[in-house]
């Protein structure tokens, strides 16, 4: 029996250790909100076959990623964390979902559009179409009342809310009741933190990204190639700090700082090396604990597995009562 908290359902690919941007960008939040909410991770290995089918490290990534995720501060016993293909439920609404929604209204997706670019029509397959209509299963299966989103993830949760209203509407149950909730989205309002390269977003197919993981030795070395205002070459330079990633980083990780780095890069007093090493050590401050922690849990990791199957069981007992629910309603099954 689910309390009466609302419900949020929010995941990641497997992609191994994580990044500070995720930390800054997602599990931040997550940890916030799992207080409130009844929330649940969803670890989302079957997404990851959109763009990538070695399947040789999706073990070793998802417990990683679990790793960073528990030593974040993500309760696994407050909100469980699951591997999506263990359960099967997701796979099975995916299929019932895929026939209450058109193509065209897929293409319209400007979230595909943004993924497909620059490929090759003919490199496109139908799970780059179905990615949402995936997610709206993943969502809808514990049914979810809130997404958890950033502005550009807001259509999914359209697409969610647009396939939830039609399934309620021809598949009421014999009681009359709907079986799912209309999802909001939780629009976030933290930015996302840009890559070392200055690149919008820090991914690890960028190669421009601090791992949580990271120790300050590691970061003050990534940190070194870190992108500045290309004009300001040497101390005594002039600099204008609103064009320099480093400088977003101090307004996260430094904010106490941020007035007199702004005053030193903008008079010149400050030099760009001086400034890198700073915020590096102020990064790895930041997530000492979280490493110290994590620096634990990786040495039990049969520990997480059991973390995850006992995940796994609970998200299961939820899903399968969902499935139930829509096989009677239905009348299938
Ligand atoms: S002094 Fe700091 S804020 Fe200014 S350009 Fe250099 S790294 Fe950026």
């Amino acid at each position: 029996m689910q309390d009466s908290k609302k419900i949020i359902l929010s995941g990641m690919r497997p992609t191994g250790k994580l990044h500070i941007g995720h930390y800054v960008g997602a599990l931040e939040n997550w940890v916030t909100l799992q207080n409130d909410y009844q929330n649940y991770h969803l670890i989302a290995d079957y997404h990851t076959l959109t763009t990538n089918l070695d399947t040789s490290n999706i073990f070793d990534d998802s417990i990683d990623m679990a790793i960073d995720w528990i030593a974040s501060g993500i309760d696994p016993v407050k909100s469980p964390i699951f591997r999506q293909s263990k359960i099967k439920e997701h796979t099975e609404l995916f299929l019932i979902f895929s026939m209450l929604i058109t193509k065209a209204r897929l293409e319209r997706n400007p979230t595909l559009k943004e993924q497909i670019k620059d490929m090759n029509i003919s490199s496109i397959i139908y799970g780059h179409l179905g990615y949402p209509v995936l997610q709206a299963a993943d969502i809808l299966l514990y049914k979810g009342n809130m997404v958890p989103v950033g502005e550009d993830q807001v259509p999914h949760v359209e697409i969610t809310r647009q396939i939830a209203g039609v399934f309620n509407e021809k598949f009421p149950m014999p009681d009359g009741r709907q079986i799912f909730p209309i999802p909001e989205p939780k629009i976030t309002k933290f930015a996302r933190l840009p890559g070392l390269d200055g690149k919008a977003k820090m991914s690890k197919s960028l190669d421009n990204t601090i791992l949580i993981s990271d120790n300050e030795e590691i970061i003050k070395a990534k940190m070194k190639k870190a992108f500045t205002d290309p004009n300001k070459l040497r101390k005594g330079d002039k600099g204008n700090p609103d064009i320099c990633l480093v400088y977003t980083y101090h307004n996260k990780f430094n904010p106490a700082e941020v007035p007199e780095v702004r005053k030193g890069c903008s008079e010149g007093t400050l030099g760009c090396f001086d400034c890198k090493m700073n915020i590096s050590k102020k990064i790895s401050d930041y997530f000492a604990p979280i490493r110290e922690k994590r620096e634990i849990l990786e040495n039990n990791k049969n520990n997480i597995l059991d973390i995850l199957i006992d995940g796994e069981n609970r998200a299961r007992t939820i899903a399968r009562q969902t499935m139930s629910e829509v096989r009677e309603a239905m009348k299938i099954g």
